[in-house]
């Protein structure tokens, strides 16, 4: 029986490199396949294999100093979802930039966002109702099939774009509401958390687990909107037989969730394009500047 395991760490780690080393000796002596990112700031991974070697793998893994307390989320598939194992050294476990800044210590994340089980979101929305804005942590093109309701979504292409966003006063109205950012499994919230308070957000929330747990918790029947947006094949995931689809296609603005990567090469932006737009050549590309750069 094959499973995938998902689970992330911050914690001092002194030497990146030997912890890089050790990781894959261990995960190719249990034959596991997935990527690890290992930094000074901690440990990020995804690895695929038969669920007793996967057990042994947490088992050992435990023993790291730091490392006793991880949290191993098992998930379906296995060793064949990933083409081999792959364990980087990175300076950050998000593509932020903003490992400078970010002071890692035995709790964590020093100085984060305020961690809320997804019940507590509810408390939250209740107890201050307008003065509660979420935060979207991912990419713009995520947020398009499915956000919380009435989220804020900054206009980013990569983790790269937040420090920017956050700098260039869009969304200095929003200091002294009570921000609840998230993300899919709640990695980037920890560091993004941290970033906001920071530049003078003075009240930050992140949801434990992120959306993926609050969809185990509320499915569609709470203050999430349509399709989660994950990084395999499968593009997005609903939670429930009844989520609404909320993504527009770029050309028709009907209702879709069909991703397509723009058919120009050099643009490749990921974009929603429905099912009768697609059957249009011109329409593969995103804008018509695209479509002509072509001829
Ligand atoms: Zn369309
Ligand atoms: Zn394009």
């Amino acid at each position: 029986m094959q499973k995938i395991l998902l689970y992330y760490k911050f914690t001092p780690v002194k030497d990146p490199e030997l912890l890089k080393l050790w990781q894959k000796t261990l995960c190719d002596s249990l034959g596991l396949r997935g990527r690890i990112l290992v930094s000074r700031q901690g440990i990020n991974g995804t690895v695929g294999g038969n669920i007793d070697d996967l057990k042994s793998y947490c088992k050992a893994t435990k023993q790291f100093p730091g490392f006793k307390d991880i949290v191993f989320k098992w998930s379906e598939g296995g060793r064949d979802n990933f083409p081999r194992m792959s364990v980087k050294v990175k300076p950050e476990l998000v593509a932020f930039e903003s490992w400078q800044e970010i002071e890692v210590n035995e709790r964590g994340v020093v100085d984060g966002g305020t961690h809320l089980k997804p019940e507590q979101v509810h408390e939250l929305v209740e107890q201050y109702g307008d003065d509660v804005v979420f935060f979207d942590g991912r990419n713009q093109y995520e947020a398009k099939v499915g956000r919380f309701k009435n989220a804020i979504v900054p206009d980013t292409r990569t983790s790269r774009d937040f420090i920017p966003e956050l700098e260039s006063g869009k969304y200095d109205h929003l200091k002294d509401k009570k921000i609840v950012s998230y993300c899919t499994g709640g990695i980037r919230c920890e560091l993004l958390s941290a970033m906001m308070k920071k530049r003078g957000f003075e009240d930050v929330y992140q949801i434990d687990g992120g959306i993926v747990k609050y969809g185990e918790k509320y499915g569609d029947d709470g203050l999430w909107e349509g399709q989660l947006y994950v990084f395999d094949s499968r593009m997005g995931v609903d939670f429930s037989d009844h989520a609404t689809v909320i993504g527009e296609c770029i050309h028709c603005q009907g209702r879709t969730s069909n991703y397509e990567n723009c058919a120009l090469p050099s643009c490749n932006d990921l974009v929603l394009i429905c099912e009768t737009c697609k059957q249009t050549p011109d329409k593969l590309y995103h804008t018509s500047e695209c479509a002509k750069a072509t001829v």
